[in-house]
C-alpha cells in the first residue's frame, strides 16, 4: 500500500442534520491509492462523510484536505474527486459513449480527444462494443460499468463509491466486487467505498472504518477487524461472533471477562475427550459450502460453523472450545 502524503485528511469534522449529530468530531487519514472502505449500519454517517469529501455538504467544524490542500470550502467541481453513485445516475438521452464523453464535455476538452478517451475508458470497462446504445439497453451490471466508466474519464485522484453494488443482484455484484478491485490497482486511484455489507468490506479493501454513531468505533485492514475486533460491536457487525459476558466466560473458560469467539473456531468433535464439552443441537442451517450449527451448553447459546458433517436438532455433540482463541472486549 502507498504511503505517500495522504489522500485525504479529515480533522474534526462535525455535520449536523438539525438534532441529528451525522458525523461527530471525525479525524480520519486516507492514503494515496488506498481502496478505503465506509461500513457500518443504515445512518451511521457514513454518506454524509462521504458527501462531505465530495464537497455536496459542508461541515459544521473541521477541515477536510485532498493531497495536503485544504477544500473545505472549496465547491464539489473545483475539488479533484469524482463520484459514483447506487443509483449510476446516468442520461438515459444520452448513448453510452455520450454518458463518457459528458464530463470531458463539461471540462471543455475538444471532439477528437473526448471521444478518444472515452473510448479507451470503455475499453478498461470492457464495453466498447456498446458505445452507441442507450442506456435503457444494457443491463445493471452493464449500466453499472458505464457509471465507473463516466468517473474514471476524467481521472480523479479519488474516487468516491456510494454503495454502487447495491442495486446489483448477487451473482453479478460478486463479479464486479473482482472488477472494481482489478479496476483500482491498474489505475492506481483511491477508492473510497461506502457499503453496509461486511463481507463486501472485507473482500474488497486494504483497510475499513466501522462507523457508528457518526464515528469510527475501529478503522484497520480486514484482518485486524476480523481477528482483533476491540467492541461488541465491531465483532456482531464484522463476521459473526459469539459474545460471552463475564459469568458465561467464566462458566466456559473458567476466565472472567467479556469475550468474542468466532464460530469457527468453534470444533465439533467426533468424540468425547479430556476438557470437551456436551452441547445440544438446537438449529441447523446448511449453506452449501458450510453448515451453521446453533448449539445449547447448559443455558449457553453458542454459534458454530462447520464445513461438514451430519447433524440434526436435538441431537447432542461434543464440541472443544479453546480460551487462546477468545478475544477480550
Ligand atoms: P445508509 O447506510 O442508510 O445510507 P449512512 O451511514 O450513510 O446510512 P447517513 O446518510 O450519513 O448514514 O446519515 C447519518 C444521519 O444523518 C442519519 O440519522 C440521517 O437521517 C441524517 N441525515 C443525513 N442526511 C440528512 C439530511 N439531508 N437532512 C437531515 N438528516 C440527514
Amino acid at each position: 500500500m502507498a504511503k505517500a502524503s495522504p489522500a485525504i485528511t479529515l480533522r474534526g469534522v462535525t455535520k449536523s442534520f438539525g438534532k441529528t449529530v451525522a458525523v461527530n468530531h471525525l479525524d480520519l487519514e486516507i492514503g494515496s491509492g488506498e481502496f478505503f472502505s465506509m461500513l457500518g449500519p443504515s445512518g451511521s454517517g457514513k454518506t454524509t462523510v462521504l458527501r462531505l469529501i465530495a464537497g455536496f455538504e459542508l461541515p459544521d467544524a473541521g477541515t477536510i484536505e485532498l493531497a495536503g490542500t485544504d477544500v473545505t470550502n472549496l465547491a464539489p467541481f473545483d475539488r479533484d474527486v469524482n463520484t459514483v453513485f447506487q443509483d449510476y445516475a446516468l442520461f438515459g438521452h444520452m448513448s453510452v459513449l455520450e454518458n463518457v464523453e459528458y464530463g470531458l464535455r463539461v471540462r471543455k476538452v475538444n471532439k477528437a480527444e473526448r471521444t478518444k478517451r472515452a473510448m479507451h475508458a470503455l475499453e478498461t470497462v470492457r464495453l466498447a462494443d456498446f458505445a452507441d446504445r442507450k442506456p435503457s439497453q444494457l443491463s445493471g451490471g452493464q449500466r453499472q460499468r458505464v457509471a465507473l466508466a463516466r468517473s474514471i474519464v476524467v481521472e480523479p485522484k479519488v474516487l468516491l463509491l456510494d454503495e454502487p453494488l447495491g442495486a446489483l443482484d448477487m451473482k453479478l455484484r460478486e463479479q464486479m466486487q473482482i472488477e472494481l478491485k482489478q479496476l483500482q490497482r491498474q489505475l492506481g486511484i483511491t477508492f473510497i467505498f461506502v457499503t453496509h455489507d461486511q463481507e463486501e468490506a472485507l473482500t474488497l479493501s486494504d483497510r475499513i472504518a466501522v462507523f457508528n454513531n457518526g464515528t469510527i468505533e475501529q478503522l484497520g485492514t480486514p484482518e485486524e477487524l476480523y481477528e482483533k475486533p476491540k467492541s461488541e460491536f465491531v465483532a456482531g457487525f464484522v463476521g459473526t461472533s459469539n459474545i460471552f459476558t463475564p459469568e458465561q466466560s467464566k462458566k466456559l473458560f473458567g476466565k472472567s471477562g467479556k469475550f468474542a469467539l468466532r464460530p469457527e473456531k468453534v470444533d465439533v468433535l467426533a468424540k468425547a475427550k479430556s476438557g470437551s464439552l456436551s452441547a445440544k443441537v438446537e438449529e441447523v442451517i446448511y449453506l452449501g459450502s458450510y453448515i451453521r450449527l446453533l448449539l445449547d451448553v447448559d443455558g449457553i447459546s453458542i454459534k458454530v460453523t462447520v464445513s461438514e458433517g451430519v447433524f440434526h436438532r436435538d441431537q447432542t455433540v461434543q464440541i472443544n472450545m479453546s480460551a487462546a482463541d477468545l478475544v477480550a472486549l
